[in-house]
């Protein structure tokens, strides 16, 4: 199984600093996107740690032929640590007091499979055969009142409180992630995105500009970022994006 990868962060048109970040391992198929939260750059910290702990801890484990259920516990050992890892350099720094982030990993991983484990809001997408489905679900206020039928999803984009998480690396002792394991097809591509993105644009035009990939995958994360830019650019945004070569 082959694929390229392209990625971008951009701070957007409105904040100050970026708390978005990203982790790549193209060659063993490694993937994050982490949405830090927290001020005096405490944000930035969070997602930093976190893809610094568990990005390489999983390149490392699929280098070593983990896979199936061994790597989803892998994974969830290494997001794990990094919560402890966050809570204890807030716990010493008062000023990063209430940081957190989200984490959103993706795996490539041998007999044709992807892992995708998550928390928070940050998505996983998949285009395949021209339909887009997002992998994830948002750990958020906003989707469980999408999920009891109160909100429809439009709705929810651009609710005020969309923003707030239910679930979030450096809140709690205990991380529960929820995990998803497929089948990869030649020709699919996967976007893992902040919710400066997915915030910013309808999940119509994340297809169309996704469906437009040419062989400049660049191009195509470089395209995503300036649409949410030009939807307001009110928050950090991230476009990763991942094609499964023939
Ligand atoms: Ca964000």
């Amino acid at each position: 199984m082959k694929w390229q990868y392209a990625g971008r962060s951009d701070v957007g048109k409105v904040r100050q600093g970026n708390e978005d970040a990203l982790f790549a391992d193209e060659a063993r198929g490694v993937f994050i996107v982490a949405d830090g939260m927290g001020g005096h750059v405490a944000g930035e910290v969070a997602s930093q740690i976190v893809t610094e702990m568990v990005g390489p801890g999983v390149s490392r484990a699929v280098e070593e032929g983990f896979s199936g259920e061994e790597l989803e516990q892998e994974a969830l050992k290494l997001i794990e640590d990094a919560n402890r890892a966050i809570m204890e350099r807030a716990d010493n720094e008062p000023e990063k007091r209430g940081m957190g982030t989200t984490v959103t990993l993706l795996a490539l991983i041998p007999g044709r499979r992807y892992l995708c484990q998550q928390v928070g809001d940050s998505r996983g997408y998949l285009l395949r055969d021209g339909a887009l489905t997002q992998i994830t679900r948002d750990h958020t206020v906003v989707q469980q009142q999408v999920d009891r039928g109160a909100l429809s999803p439009e709705q929810a984009r651009d609710h005020p409180l969309s923003h707030i998480l239910t679930r979030a690396l450096g809140t709690e002792f205990n991380v529960e992630t929820d995990s998803y394991t497929d089948d990869v097809k030649a020709g699919d591509i996967f976007l893992l995105c902040s919710d400066g993105l997915s915030g910013m644009l309808p999940d119509e035009e994340i297809m169309r500009i996704l469906s437009s990939a040419s062989d400049d995958l660049q191009e195509v994360a470089d395209s995503l970022i300036d649409a949410a830019n030009e939807a307001g650019g009110l928050d950090n945004v991230t476009a990763l994006v991942v094609k499964v070569l023939p």
